[in-house]
């Protein structure tokens, strides 16, 4: 019997091209997509995106499990999965598809592009004053793998960013602060702000009615990482009131968001499917592989997810 399978399941990533790029890593991997597993029981290794409740069950000789993206949340607390360590994804692919999200959300504000857009439908010539970058505050929570590099590009652009982490940071060109106390003062002084925070019991609804009444009148919020780190209901009220002025949303409580969302009515709501950022299986491969490779040696794996954290 081999003990050495891996099994594939995702909903949305190509099986095909996983299977070819962890081809070129390692030629001897036996790749199984679910449902055509074979025996359970010959399954090492499993890369997985939002795996069904249950998924885990049958693999009762799992060595690693491979999140097929960067935040692993779905895989945390699931009754399923015995205790086998899990890692995430981390690559310069995902890294730079999130910058350039980030960039582009917070530049369509800082230029009042979303103003033009407007005029645009309306045949309005709708002259703004352009702003200098540096006046423009904005505020990354989250100063990970992505948010770190979002900042730097967005410090480097010339805009004056802090971040804001659990631990301090020390990232050149960006305002570092760290713990629950710092929230309140990177809300208070950012017109603009991100968040790339990962979902876990500390993170969820962080960002609440109070927490969104504390950011300057009428300030923009990017949220590119979890639905969970803002309070929905408190996000549409803050909207509706203009004490939020926009928002540019790529993640969802309920995802596809339902037709009769409330988001969907908002003018003032930039609406994307969740796809901030993805992964590219060329560029990922490396890490999955060389985790795989690790755990096979009895090492262990880059970019363990550490459960009680949660991220
Ligand atoms: P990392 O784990 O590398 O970074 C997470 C960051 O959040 C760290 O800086 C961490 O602090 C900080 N953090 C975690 N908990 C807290 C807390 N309680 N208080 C303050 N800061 C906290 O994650 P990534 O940067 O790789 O990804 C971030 C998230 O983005 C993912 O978890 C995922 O949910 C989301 N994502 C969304 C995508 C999309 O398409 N929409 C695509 C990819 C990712 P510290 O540095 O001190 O540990």
């Amino acid at each position: 019997m081999t003990l050495d399978a891996l099994v594939f399941y995702s909903p949305v990533d190509d099986p095909q091209a996983w299977r070819k790029a962890l081809a070129s890593e390692l030629p001897d991997i036996d790749f199984r997509v679910d449902p055509d597993v074979g025996d359970p029981d010959e399954i090492s290794f499993a890369l997985t995106w939002l795996p069904p409740k249950g998924f885990f069950h049958r693999f009762r000789n799992l060595k690693l499990v491979t999140n097929l993206g960067a935040g692993a949340d779905a895989l945390l607390n699931r009754d399923d999965l015995v205790p086998v360590p899990i890692t995430r994804l981390s690559d310069p692919g995902m890294v730079s598809l999130m910058t350039s999200y980030v960039v582009y959300a917070v530049t369509r504000y800082a230029r009042d592009m979303h103003i033009f857009e407007r005029a645009t439908r309306r045949g309005e010539w709708h002259y703004v004053h352009p702003r200098s970058l540096s006046e423009i505050k904005v505020g990354i929570l989250g100063l990970g793998e992505l948010g770190a590099h979002a900042a730097q590009t967005l410090s480097g652009m010339g805009y004056d960013v802090y971040g804001w982490s659990r631990t301090l940071k020390n990232i050149a060109g960006v305002a570092c602060f760290a713990g629950r106390e710092a929230l309140d003062q990177v809300l208070g002084q950012c017109e603009i702000v991100v968040s790339l925070l990962p979902a876990t019991g500390d993170t969820r609804a962080l960002l609440g009615a109070r927490e969104l009444a504390l950011m300057p009148r009428g300030a923009k919020f990017i949220n590119a990482s979890r639905s969970a780190v803002v309070d929905e209901d408190a996000l549409i009220e803050a909207l509706r009131s203009g004490a939020i002025g926009e928002a540019t949303l790529d993640v969802f409580n309920v995802e596809p968001l339902p037709r009769n969302h409330p988001f969907w009515t908002l003018d003032n709501v930039l609406i994307t499917p969740h796809l901030a950022s993805i992964t590219i299986p060329a560029l990922a491969v490396r890490n999955v592989a060389e985790s795989i490779r690790r755990v096979r040696r009895g090492e262990e794996p880059l970019h363990r997810v550490d459960p009680r954290r949660g991220y």
